[in-house]
């Protein structure tokens, strides 16, 4: 008799190796968690509806059933140059950091800012950066930075930045972040094997915190070095336990004084690249392995309070009722009906109910619209598109309606230049937006010439343990990160 539930995974495993582990959790949490766009620049509450049980979680768990989740193993015979360092040393980097804070049961990572894993993380990072003979600083935010050893090329003015970050959202993906960073070494390693003379310095950067998972602003990091968040604020924002970051920071033995904006760093930053694994299909669909950005769709996030009077499910007559249910439930229509027609994104993911009974007509209603557009006008005209419709239910019920922007973040074009020569280097590469923030996008806000690239994502699925990109993808990744290198460090 033949096997053919053997058969069946033997198969999914080499064609799909993220998805075929995906299944023994559930493919519904596909669903759930899907997203292109389910992280930005402002503040963030992404995870409070998924809190962890604790925020020091250094392993949760190396079960041989999840090995493949973001396990590397180039194919030799589909790019012939298995045998090259770059390749070995981004497999072993990869194959490292592999356990560091992942869940057992869910494949997914929990990499908070400063909790165990992320400081396991800080320890990788170091170790890379030594192993190169970089010199390794800390901005004193918690970002780190790995400088050519050569004073003389490290005091130049013009350092060109690389990397991304290694901290994760809530039972987050393998790809999100650390392929940026070690992508970023393993393209040091390329263009030394290439003999690439570097005129200019390059420095490996791990950003702190960019997920905002456990304080909640997201790009904590770099905000801190840039001054776009002040110090104070950040050091007095609090986790789920209630521990401020000032606290957090203490316990690990940091100086507080030493958070507090970079401008000496910063101006010595000629460029910044980020290569990120796409948050969307839009390189699957072009059937492309590497995308250059061309811009950070500007995003929102609002609060909707509708008010109307609790009263008897029962008892109450439907034509006398003031339920703001009714003008929420036209609001998320009204989301999903003008977000289509305007190829933007508008998503209700967190509502609050009182008073939250089964048989009781609520008394108020507050929800938080996430909305994202290619362009602010269009932004604008969404959330007022969706407004309008839910203010007309409103009316008709007698019930009132707020709205008030919690945070916005205008839109992020990356430096043309950079990115006609990233794309130009890269044999025309595709150039595609993103709904998704990034540390790029605070570095570009604040007069770095930034760029991106991105690298496919078969399924689009990111934030979730089902984010994947193939290991040929990857290297893709880090040739073409290594060609803009070369341009942008060229004197
Ligand atoms: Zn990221």
């Amino acid at each position: 008799m033949p096997e053919p539930v053997a058969i069946l995974v033997a198969v999914e495993q080499e064609e799909r190796p993220a998805l075929a582990e995906s299944c023994a959790g559930g493919v519904d949490r596909v669903l759930e968690q899907s997203v292109h766009d389910a992280r930005m620049n402002g503040v963030i509450a992404v995870g409070a509806n998924h809190p962890p049980s604790t925020y020091d979680i250094a392993e949760l768990g190396h079960g041989a059933s999840l090995r493949h989740h973001g396990s590397m193993d180039p194919q030799p015979e589909t790019h012939g140059q298995s045998g090259r360092a770059h390749e070995r040393e981004f497999v072993r980097m990869w194959d490292e950091l592999e356990p560091i804070g992942r869940d057992r049961s869910t494949g997914g990572y929990h990499r908070y800012a400063w909790s165990d894993a992320d400081l396991l993380l800080r320890e990788w990072f170091a170790g890379e950066a030594a192993a190169r003979g970089l010199e390794l600083t800390d901005d004193g935010n918690g970002n780190q930075l790995a400088w050519p050893a050569d004073a003389e090329l490290a005091g130049r003015g013009d350092a060109v930045l690389v990397g991304s970050h290694l901290d994760s959202v809530p039972d987050g993906g393998a790809y999100d972040g650390p392929l940026g960073v070690v992508s970023a070494f393993a393209a040091l390693d390329l263009l030394a094997e290439r003999g690439v003379r570097l005129d200019r310095p390059v420095v490996v950067a791990g950003f702190s915190d960019e997920e905002g998972s456990r304080f909640g602003i997201a790009c904590a990091g770099s905000r801190l070095m840039t001054g776009s968040l002040a110090p104070d604020a950040a050091l007095g924002m609090r986790d789920r336990d209630g521990l401020s970051l000032a606290e957090v920071l203490s316990a690990r033995g940091r100086d507080l004084a030493a958070v507090r904006p970079r401008p000496d760093i910063l101006d010595r930053v000629s460029a910044f690249v980020e290569l990120h694994v796409e948050q969307g299909r839009g390189l699957a669909d072009m059937d492309a392995a590497v995308g250059v950005a061309s811009a950070i769709w500007p995003h929102g996030r609002f609060r909707l309070d509708f008010t109307g009077e609790a009263n008897h499910a029962g008892t109450t007559l439907m034509q006398d009722r003031r339920d703001p249910m009714l003008a929420f439930a036209a609001a998320v229509l009204a989301a999903d009906e003008h977000a289509r027609e305007a190829g933007a994104r508008a998503t209700f993911g967190r509502v609050e109910v009182l008073p939250g009974g089964t048989n009781a007509i609520p008394s108020s209603v507050r929800a938080w619209l996430d909305a994202r557009a290619p362009d602010e006008a269009s932004l604008v005209a969404l959330v007022e598109a969706i407004t309008l419709q839910a203010r007309g239910m409103s009316r008709r019920d007698g019930t009132g309606l707020d709205v008030t922007p919690e945070s916005v973040s205008a839109a992020v074009s990356f430096d043309t230049a950079l990115r006609d020569a990233a794309a130009a280097l890269l044999g025309g590469a595709p150039v595609l937006p993103t709904g998704a923030g990034h540390d790029a996008g605070v570095l570009s806000q604040h007069g770095v010439p930034t760029g991106m690239l991105f690298v496919r994502n078969p399924t689009g699925v990111s934030h979730s343990p089902y984010e994947h990109a193939d290991p040929d993808d990857c290297l893709a990744g880090v040739r073409a990160l290594a060609d803009v290198l070369a341009h942008l460090a060229a004197a």
